[in-house]
This record gives structure tokens, C-alpha cells and sequence, in this order.
């Protein structure tokens, strides 16, 4: 990603996901310079780029001088989904990611990873409405991951099966099933991997 007066190279907007997004300088510290700190450590320069499809900010730090260099990092990152998540789910769960900017696409994808999650789980009996509430009646899920959870499985249905009354899903309510997925993901599968990898390497220190 080089610091031009476009930030160049970002696959897709965080925000809105469209991919290779126009993102326009807006703001930066001095070249040269950095942003003043107070603790001593080494200053970095800053830059605030804004979307031209959505108008959503992005900042990207570097290291000394940012004119034409890389960032070293963007703020927000870009959504990828974890490593952690089962193949089938985390292919769902990306792609729900990467069309944000398209809410009735991205309700369908939040939907299919959820159940794709549940399916790893075990649960693989029945409809979707099924595994939620054998999830829930086994304590794998909590009352109210169970609700959300049916929440998104209703505005997957709505553009999935055009309903006559409500067929389109608003980008707030995909926002929030992509964020359910992304949820039930870290607790299911991301957070019990982390814990297990703590355990080892306590085990391996312990010799
Ligand atoms: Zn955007």
C-alpha cells in the first residue's frame, strides 16, 4: 500500500468493501516530520485518506517519511476472515465480507456461514432453524447467540426466497449479520484455537 496522494494497492475498502477502492489523501503530517510524541520512541508519519464510493476514512502509518512509501499499516484493516474458521465457513464468511457494499448478497453469505459454522459443529440434521436450536438446547450457544443467530437466518431467507413483502435487506441489518458471523466465528472456532495453542506452548515451556 504506498502513501501517494492516493493510497494505492488496498484490495478493498474496509467499509464499504468495493474493491480496489479510490481512496484521496485528505490529510497527513509533515513530510519528514512525523506526528510529535512526548515518549521518546521513534515518530511516524500519518496519512488520512477518504473513499470515493462510500466516504469512509482510512489512516495508514509509516515509518520516517510516508511520501511514496509503503504503510506500514491501515486503520481499519481489511476484513479477512480468520484462518481459524473451517474452510467452508470462512469462504462464506470472506465472501460476506466482500460484498458489504451489496446487503442482500452479503445477509445470504452471513447466513450460509453461520449454518456452515454450526454444520462443523456437528449439527448437521435438519434445516438451519434445526441447528440453532439443538446448538442452543446443548449450551453451544447461549440465549442470546441463539436469537441473533435466528435473526440472521431470517434476513438470509428475505432476499433468498424474494419475500413478497420485505425481499431486500438494508445495509445496516447486513452489517449486523456480518457481524454475527464474524462473532460466532471468534467464539466458536478462532478464540478455542487461541486457548489450545495457550496450552501448548505453557505445556512445551513447562518442559
Ligand atoms: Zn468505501
Amino acid at each position: 500500500m504506498e502513501m501517494r496522494e492516493q493510497l494505492t494497492d488496498v484490495r478493498r475498502c474496509p467499509h464499504c468493501s468495493i474493491a480496489s477502492p479510490f481512496l484521496y489523501k485528505v490529510w497527513s503530517s509533515k513530510d519528514a516530520e512525523g506526528t510529535p510524541r512526548t515518549d521518546n520512541r521513534e515518530r511516524k508519519a500519518w496519512a488520512v485518506y477518504l473513499c470515493r464510493t462510500c466516504g469512509g476514512a482510512v489512516s495508514a502509518e509509516a515509518y520516517g517519511r510516508y511520501l511514496n512509501h509503503a504503510a506500514s499499516r491501515i486503520y481499519p484493516t481489511e476484513k479477512q476472515a480468520h484462518e481459524d474458521i473451517p474452510e467452508i465457513a470462512r469462504t462464506f464468511l470472506q465472501q460476506a465480507y466482500d460484498t458489504l457494499h451489496a446487503p442482500d448478497a452479503a445477509a445470504v453469505m452471513a447466513g450460509s456461514a453461520v449454518d456452515a459454522m454450526l454444520k462443523d459443529k456437528g449439527y448437521e440434521k435438519g434445516s438451519l432453524y434445526d441447528r440453532i436450536d439443538k446448538a442452543l438446547a446443548d449450551n453451544v450457544l447461549t440465549h442470546g447467540m441463539a436469537e441473533w443467530a435466528h435473526s440472521v437466518r431470517l434476513g438470509s431467507n428475505r432476499p433468498r426466497h424474494a419475500d413478497a413483502e420485505r425481499p431486500h435487506v438494508s445495509h445496516e441489518e447486513a452489517r449486523q449479520s456480518v457481524e454475527f458471523a464474524e462473532a460466532l466465528g471468534n467464539f466458536l472456532f478462532v478464540l478455542t484455537a487461541r486457548i489450545e495453542r495457550g496450552i501448548q506452548a505453557a505445556k512445551a515451556a513447562e518442559g
